[in-house]
């Protein structure tokens, strides 16, 4: 059912780029080349940390080469430490916001200002550097579950991994592999599950440490169990992180500080989970939907 790709080098587009890059110029480079974009500002001011917050100003964008305006004068904010959740159909543009903070792509309106900078003014491998992302195509290699948590991050010490581990809701589960952390995975070892590839992944963002995270959920439906194991390991990744979610499931979004409705670009909502219900508007409508079919999520 997964595929799992050996390299970095077979994936396609941006989104796949930045779920595996290391942290190297050569790898930045590489993915720029790779979507034959357009000349992007590259800022020289080293990102040296957050202070403040994430200001979404204004945002529109329309890929290059299509008319159509995936997002249309967005403004939300993300003050440092919080979570902020995207939700809305598919196709509402949650993912290309997503992509647009790492800059994958730019705004064609509207900017987005890391404590009041412009993000086009930093210096993009030291931004990158500082954000984590765990997205839907979760990204494992041919190699061993070690190493796969401690990919990106190659000087972390054994403890540092199994510390990553437990807080992932992964222990357990690697433990009772055949070869426990030096299992290999992918083609060549066992295949995992959904819920634990998610979990491994989150494991390896842990170990990263990012200060922001970018967390694009998958939409593969879970057992409860492993529903719940995955949701613990998502508290626990974004606990006093910023963390921008894109939130396939409800159980992230009730603990999210702020959750933004799109719909074709736009926010239709901004509120809590409790001041959305109570508003009965389309998040409530979501919300009751994903409850009667909870095994066909609606992409809420
Ligand atoms: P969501 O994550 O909310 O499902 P996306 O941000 O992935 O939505 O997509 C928003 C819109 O942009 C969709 O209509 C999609 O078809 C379009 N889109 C996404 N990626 C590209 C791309 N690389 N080129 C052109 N259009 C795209
Ligand atoms: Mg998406």
């Amino acid at each position: 059912l997964f595929r799992l790709l050996p390299f970095v080098g077979q994936l396609n587009g941006a989104r796949g780029a930045f779920a595996n890059m290391a942290p190297s110029v050569a790898v930045v480079n590489e993915f720029l080349r790779r979507d034959n974009k357009p000349f992007m500002s590259q800022g020289n001011r080293p990102y040296v940390g957050l202070e403040n917050g994430i200001q979404f100003q204004n945002l529109s964008f329309s890929y290059p080469g299509h008319d159509r305006q995936v997002l249309d004068g967005v403004n939300l904010s993300l003050p440092k430490g919080t979570t902020l959740a995207l939700v809305g159909s598919s196709g509402a543009g949650k993912s290309t916001m997503a992509d647009l903070l790492p800059r994958f792509y730019d705004p064609t309106e509207g900017q987005i200002l890391i404590d009041d900078r412009d993000v086009r003014d930093f210096d993009p491998p030291s931004l990158r550097r500082a954000m984590g992302i765990v997205s839907q195509d979760t990204f494992l290699f041919n190699d061993s579950v070690r190493n796969n948590i401690a990919y990106a991050c190659n000087r972390a010490t054994d403890d540092q991994i199994v510390e990553a581990a437990k807080r992932a809701n992964a222990y357990e589960f690697i433990v009772n592999l055949p070869h426990g952390f030096e299992t290999m995975i992918g083609d060549r070892g066992v295949m995992l599950s959904g819920g634990q590839r998610q979990r491994l992944a989150i494991a390896r963002a842990l170990l990263r440490d990012p200060e922001i995270l970018i967390l694009d959920e998958a939409t593969s439906a879970l057992d409860s169990v492993s529903e719940r194991l995955v949701q613990q390991a998502i508290d626990e990744l974004s606990r006093d992180r910023t963390t921008l979610v894109i939130a396939h499931r409800l159980s992230t979004v009730q603990n999210a500080h702020q959750i933004a409705v799109l719909d074709q670009g736009h926010v239709v909502e901004i509120g809590t989970h409790i001041e959305l219900l109570n508003k009965g508007g389309l998040y409530a409508q979501l919300y009751s939907m994903q409850f009667s079919h909870q095994e066909h999520p609606v992409g809420l």
